[in-house]
């Protein structure tokens, strides 16, 4: 089965050492978000499972997607190969089957049974308004086609059956909520927390409007996902799920909602203040509750870089197939974008800028480097910013372009951006240093052994 904990129980088995597990008793709150912060620095950070939080009464999971090695493990795949492997997997979608039973309602709750409040829902950072759930993926179908879409919101605990909801990322959910608005309908989801890290990422990719993202991660898994039918929506499901919070998004009610610890880095209060009510937990004998880290974290950047970066990268190669890379570094969250090419003609670096702005309007940073700088490598970046820039000739600004609402230093939605062409100019005569290769592994091997030496 393709489930949360059977997945995480064989890779604790296949990678011991990518794995953090604490037995120790923790608070519920800011403890496991602490963890996870910790991380932050390591090469790698390891996904960390915690067995006993205070009043969970089940494992809770953190930092899952932190690391970029252990997304393409999950995706079957090598960092290098990351985005040609999405890129080849995307082109064949494979939609989901109904099954009759999922041991997501092995235990089914409704009414004044069901009660959120008794689910380790916990405080992440000390801004926030209270205890969230920041791994639901939120799965409606459209109003008016019947289309299933998956997306991520963040949810605010209100009530035993009330939730504050924030669609502020204006993608399908918001369209889907807005139109069934427009009715005076409420809006049906069911809201999954815990299922295996595919669905997951295929949740977190946007996809055109009308393309289900449950055959995203069909195409991603090889197989068609299973899912069954909510119990008091009509909403698929997985069927492998762990816990699905089912209920509606309310027409015409509106509540403040937040603030809450986003990927910028900063708490903020801007929000759609939509409400959730809640019609039925289900869940199942034994779950595992997933927690994704807010903020700026690597687990909330990277859950949904692959596809953005492979996405913008295939766009950019139809206009310029000399695009060799990409790569949206943690330390911009999701505004910095680094990109080499092959460059044929002067203006190709500007051109390829302008395109990543215009193809992500989360962009507000593009530096465009020749194919001789690892994109993956930020110091080499920042060495040809420092090295290949003249600052009067290779920075534009474009003003009054659309942003992303959460960026502090924005305002009304709108933000300038900048390209840096960071690629040689005509007539570059500057040689790189070097060392024959075989003197340079012959220099790794010794040091490795000396340092075995001294141990
Ligand atoms: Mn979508």
């Amino acid at each position: 089965m393709h489930d949360l904990q059977s997945f995480l129980v064989q890779y604790m088995s296949d990678y011991p050492e990518d794995v953090v597990r604490v037995t120790e008793a923790l608070p519920r709150d800011y403890q496991v978000t602490a963890l996870a912060m910790a991380t932050e620095q390591m090469a790698e950070p390891p996904v960390i499972v915690c067995d006993a939080v205070e009043a969970a009464g089940m494992p809770v999971v953190t930092n899952l997607f932190a690391s970029r090695v252990r997304i393409a493990r999950i995706l079957g795949t090598t960092v290098e190969a990351l985005h040609d492997h999405w890129a080849a997997r995307s082109k064949h979608l494979i939609p989901p089957v109904e099954v009759s039973e999922g041991v997501c309602q092995e235990v089914c709750r409704l009414g004044d049974d069901a009660d959120a409040t008794q689910l380790p829902f916990m405080v992440h950072f000390e801004q926030d308004a209270g205890r969230y759930l920041t791994s639901g993926v939120v799965a409606a179908r459209d109003p008016d086609t019947g289309a299933v879409n998956l997306s991520f919101a963040r949810m605010q605990l209100k009530g035993p059956r009330r939730f504050g909801i924030s669609v502020h990322s204006r993608g399908h959910l918001w369209d889907y909520q807005r139109r069934a608005e427009a009715r005076g309908r409420p809006l049906d989801v069911a809201v999954v927390v815990g299922m295996h890290p595919i669905y997951m990422i295929a949740a977190a990719s946007r996809m055109p409007m009308g393309v289900d993202e449950q055959e995203v991660a069909g195409a991603l898994l090889g197989h068609p996902l299973e899912v069954v039918r909510g119990v008091t929506v009509d909403v698929p499901v997985p069927a492998a799920a762990e816990i699905v919070l089912e209920g509606r998004i309310e027409p015409n009610v509106r509540e403040p909602e937040g603030p809450f610890g986003e990927y910028t880095g900063y708490a903020t209060a801007r929000s759609t203040n939509n409400v959730f009510t809640l019609t039925a937990i289900t869940h199942r004998r034994q779950p595992w509750f997933l927690d994704v880290c807010p903020g700026h974290s690597r687990d909330h950047l990277l859950l949904g870089r692959i596809h953005k970066e492979a996405e913008v990268l295939r766009k950019l190669r139809e206009v310029l197939p000399n695009v060799k890379a990409i790569h949206y570094p943690v330390s911009g969250t999701h505004y910095h974008c680094y990109i080499s090419i092959a460059k044929q003609r002067p203006g190709d670096a500007r051109h390829c800028a302008l395109l990543a702005l215009g193809l992500d309007a989360y962009i507000k940073l593009v530096v465009v480097v020749d194919d001789d700088v690892d994109v993956h490598n930020e110091a080499e970046v920042m060495w040809a910013l420092a090295t290949r820039v003249q600052p009067a000739e290779d920075v534009f600004i474009v003003h009054g372009v659309t942003c992303n609402v959460l960026d502090p230093s924005s305002y009304d939605g709108v933000s300038s951006k900048m390209g840096i062409d960071a690629t040689r100019p005509a007539g570059w005569d500057a040689q790189r240093t070097s060392l024959p290769r075989e003197v340079v592994l012959r220099a790794h091997d010794l040091l490795r052994s000396h340092r075995n030496r001294l141990q």
